[in-house]
């Protein structure tokens, strides 16, 4: 009987627990904040994104099919269309399309980066207009760039060029970085850092494309949540490739290059190769937004991941979606290559993984793993370009004023810290600064995400012109 006491007892004592922990577990309490709106220029930022849209600065990996000369353009462009900034900026071209602005503040401690790039992928499909018209059709602009990420850069040279216009005295050294080869995951970003750091340039705060004011982002909450990137994940690709002599498809072995490759894909498939882990910028999302739920239930497991983790880890599974990709490494089949014909057997097949790595883990790890499990020493496995996992930035005093910022412009918005999946140019910035952050301060809609990389890809006016009004509010709340 006593057993059965002690049992009662044990789990009231457990539901009280987490009870009570859920009870507490509630939004931290904020500081009010408020915000006069002012009056920019709207005509003139819309000219400015359609004219950069203008510039076809498509980027690839092969310099070969690039226009140099779209490059140079989009550069003078800028010199032309920003004349205080281009006076008062002492300018540097740093490595192959870096550019960088530095305009000195009033105190040369606690500078500040604002990051962006200039290049474009290309444009992908089909589109109804021509992707590169920078048109404006029912309060939108359209075309490559304008979401990813020539908005943003358009945003900090308008706002920066809107200040001096106001005789705006920076307090700290202003420094606007913008590559051409991000999207190629080329050097001018890293180029950028090695000439600051050079120059013994510490940041106090970098800011780079990223998350943006979103909805939907946890069950439960109905504000939208403005998600700032604390860190990355890393990413390797690699190449597998089989071989064997070929032949006439009529008389086939059981055993070809293509079965060798799908056992080996089997292998990699099976089950979870990764483990699921808490990693500190998805744990500091959940505290964050987890607490905003309206539902008892969501703040109850989220307040007692101590207890439920199992359960997370499980709903994860199941679901296989951008959770799942959070919580561990990922692995993804790409390109595949075999037979030039349909009736000959390939005497070399091969398969390409990306591999996006989580926080805590490593390429040698990854490469590591992947070897065990697949165990065919016949396969020629190479390892491409690949980067690890950045250090996670802390949140501190600079985060603190982007949250406040990010709160004045958009105050029914949660700032969230997050881990980003995809990369950026901002991984470098780890080496010189432990405040990068990775925001684009815009509202997306789900639909809008996804015109990035994609067709139609277009920014409504309203998002554009507040991204300039975020950037002046926050340079002016750098004290
Ligand atoms: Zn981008």
């Amino acid at each position: 009987m006593w057993l059965l006491y002690s049992f009662i007892i044990l789990f009231s004592a457990l539901v009280i627990v987490l009870v009570v922990r859920t009870l507490r577990f509630v939004p931290k309490p904020e500081v009010p904040v408020s915000w006069a709106d002012f009056k920019v220029d709207e005509a003139r930022i819309i000219e400015s994104l359609q004219a950069m849209i203008r510039f076809k600065t498509i980027s690839y990996k092969d310099k070969s099919l690039e226009n140099p000369a779209m490059f140079e353009d989009f550069k003078a462009y800028l010199k032309l269309r920003y004349p205080l900034i281009t006076q008062q900026a002492e300018f540097t071209e740093v490595g192959e399309t870096g550019i960088l602005f530095k305009l000195k503040g009033k105190k040369a401690e606690k500078p500040i980066v604002l990051m962006s790039h200039y290049d474009v992928v290309p444009p992908n499909g089909e589109w109804q207009d021509d992707p590169f018209s920078g048109k404006q059709i029912n309060g939108k602009i359209y075309g490559r760039g304008t979401l990813d990420t020539k908005s943003t850069l358009c945003a900090v040279m308008e706002s920066v060029e809107h200040l001096l216009a106001k005789k705006h005295r920076f307090n700290h050294d202003l420094y606007l970085a913008f590559s051409g080869d991000e999207e190629t995951r080329g050097p001018s970003a890293d180029a950028i850092v090695q000439f600051l750091k050079e120059k013994g340039v510490s940041p106090y705060l970098v800011l780079d494309e990223g998350g943006a004011v979103v909805e939907g982002v946890f069950p439960g909450v109905k504000n939208p949540a403005a998600m700032i990137g604390l860190a990355e994940k890393g990413y390797i690709n690699l190449h597998l490739e089989a071989s064997d002599q070929g032949g006439h498809a009529s008389m086939p072995k059981k055993a070809t290059p293509i079965t060798q490759l799908a056992n080996a894909i089997q292998r990699l498939n099976k089950g979870t190769l990764f483990k699921l882990k808490k990693t500190p910028a998805t744990m500091a999302m959940f505290d964050t937004i987890a607490r905003h739920s309206s539902a008892f239930i969501n703040r109850m497991i989220f307040a007692n991941l101590w207890l439920f983790w199992p359960l997370i880890k499980l709903q994860a599974k199941k679901a296989d979606g951008e959770l799942l990709s959070l919580l561990h490494t990922t692995q993804a089949f790409t390109q595949m290559t075999g037979s030039d014909a349909l009736n000959v057997l390939p005497s070399k097949a091969s398969i390409a993984i990306n591999y996006r790595i989580l926080t805590g883990e490593t390429i040698d790890e990854v490469v590591d793993l992947v070897k065990r499990r697949i165990n065919d020493d016949t396969l020629k496995l190479t390892v491409l370009q690949g980067a690890d996992p950045t250090p996670i930035s802390v949140r501190g005093e600079a985060y603190d004023v982007l949250s406040t910022t990010v709160r004045k412009l958009w105050n029914d918005a949660i700032p969230t810290p997050y881990l980003m999946m995809a990369g950026t140019d901002s991984r470098y910035y780890h080496a010189i600064c432990d405040h990068v952050y990775r925001f684009s301060p815009m509202t997306m809609t789900k639909a809008e995400r996804a015109t990035i990389h994609s067709t139609e890809e277009a920014i409504r006016v309203e998002a554009l012109i507040k991204c300039v009004k975020f950037y002046i509010t926050l340079l002016e709340d750098l004290v």
